[in-house]
């Protein structure tokens, strides 16, 4: 069974962090969530204005985030001593679990800073897990062709027999990076009840008889696999989650199942229990 665009909805413009300028795709007035995915994020500026505040120290509980890097670097370190840098093409997956408290700032006071956040929940069963970092380098995410001039870099997944290094993560998400040359086609396995989108982050890609713009993300309806093609050639995250089900209580940083869970979450942060 195909997969096929079910909805197109556009990114909204927004500012987080210390006015960090950035289009927020999920959890914007027109898409609160994606289940599992909880939030996505494209930062892309040349103006440092838009972006050398960066994301001073601020905490996490209850879900990971997911930061992919396509240009510029960002230096990341947290309250238990863990530091990384984040570069063109770099992956951090970042398990908070229980909770962490972490700086992401820019390290460069000008040219192009560009990326994606997203944010993947956790099953309750998980949330208040031992934190962990997937710090991935560019030269360990691998890249494979699909069919003629479609390229995909794999951050999460296997595509072709080739697996993504992100592992271990309880949504068993896939996270593919694609270049469509113009008139390129290929068709991407999916596993059947996974939520899917689509996300164009240059040019327009089809998925059946529907396309996607840049700046857009496509949901899609489930399947086994999803055909794309671009006219005009384009690029694109895939992204694939086991949507969980469960009740989200959410406010800010913390994201948890209720009520009662994210008041512990502020009680433990205030007293410096992260
Ligand atoms: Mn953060």
């Amino acid at each position: 069974m195909k997969r096929a665009i079910e909805a197109v909805i556009p990114g909204v413009a927004a500012s987080d962090g210390a006015g960090v300028k950035m289009t927020r795709v999920i959890a914007s007035p027109h898409l609160d969530l994606f289940d599992p995915f909880l939030l996505l994020d494209e930062f892309r500026s040349d103006d440092p204005d838009d972006y050398i505040g960066g994301f001073p120290d601020h905490p996490h509980r209850g879900f990971e985030t997911v930061t992919y890097m396509l240009a510029g670097s960002m230096k990341h370190g947290d309250n238990q001593g863990n530091e990384g840098l984040l570069e063109p093409g770099s992956v951090q997956w970042m398990t908070a679990g229980r909770g962490i408290i972490h700086s992401e700032m820019p390290m460069q006071e000008d040219g192009l800073m560009w990326g994606f956040q997203l944010w993947v929940n956790l099953p309750a069963s998980d949330k208040m897990t031992s934190p962990r970092y997937q710090d991935i380098p560019a030269s360990a995410v691998p890249e494979t062709e699909l069919g003629d001039g479609v390229t995909a870099k794999l951050i999460a997944g296997k595509l072709n027999g080739v697996t993504g290094p992100v592992s271990g993560v309880a949504t068993s998400p896939f996270f593919y990076d694609l270049r469509l040359e113009p008139g390129a086609a290929c068709s991407i396995e999916t596993p059947r009840g996974h939520n899917v989108f689509i996300y164009a982050y240059s040019g327009s890609v089809e998925a059946g008889e529907q396309g996607v713009a840049s700046k857009e993300i496509a949901l899609l309806t489930d399947g086994d696999s999803v055909d794309l093609r671009s006219d005009d050639g384009a690029r694109c995250i895939v992204v694939g989650g086991r949507p969980l089900g469960e009740p989200v209580a959410r406010y800010g940083p913390f994201v948890m199942n209720t009520e009662q869970e994210l008041q512990q979450a502020f009680a433990d942060f205030q007293s410096g229990r992260f």
